[in-house]
């Protein structure tokens, strides 16, 4: 079982979830009752993670993933951590979590 993804909207990780295993990709998420909301005690740790039980169709997952955060929105940006290409309705670089600001 690998972390294939994490985010502070839970909707995108159900929605990933939900895609990944209509393709008959088993995953689950963890953390999914965290509130990721305003207040000092939501933090980077507490959020929804979207975690691919098969080792094998890791990479697969991982470029569905891709595809769905980069086809959100035409507008790119690169992480100034780890140089990874992020969707631009992402305020967070989906690799490493650093913020776009
Ligand atoms: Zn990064």
């Amino acid at each position: 079982m690998k972390k294939l993804y994490t985010h502070e909207n839970r909707m995108i990780i159900f929605n990933l979830k939900n895609v990944l295993e209509d393709m008959g990709i088993e995953c689950s998420v963890i953390n999914e009752f965290a509130s990721g909301g305003a207040g000092d005690l939501a933090t980077f740790d507490t959020w929804p993670e979207l975690w691919v039980a098969d080792n094998d169709r890791f990479v697969e997952a991982e470029s569905v993933l891709q595809k769905i955060v980069f086809d959100r929105n035409e507008d790119y940006w690169y992480c100034t951590g780890c140089q990874e290409k992020n969707g631009g309705a992402f305020e967070f670089c989906w690799k490493c979590g650093r913020s776009s600001e």
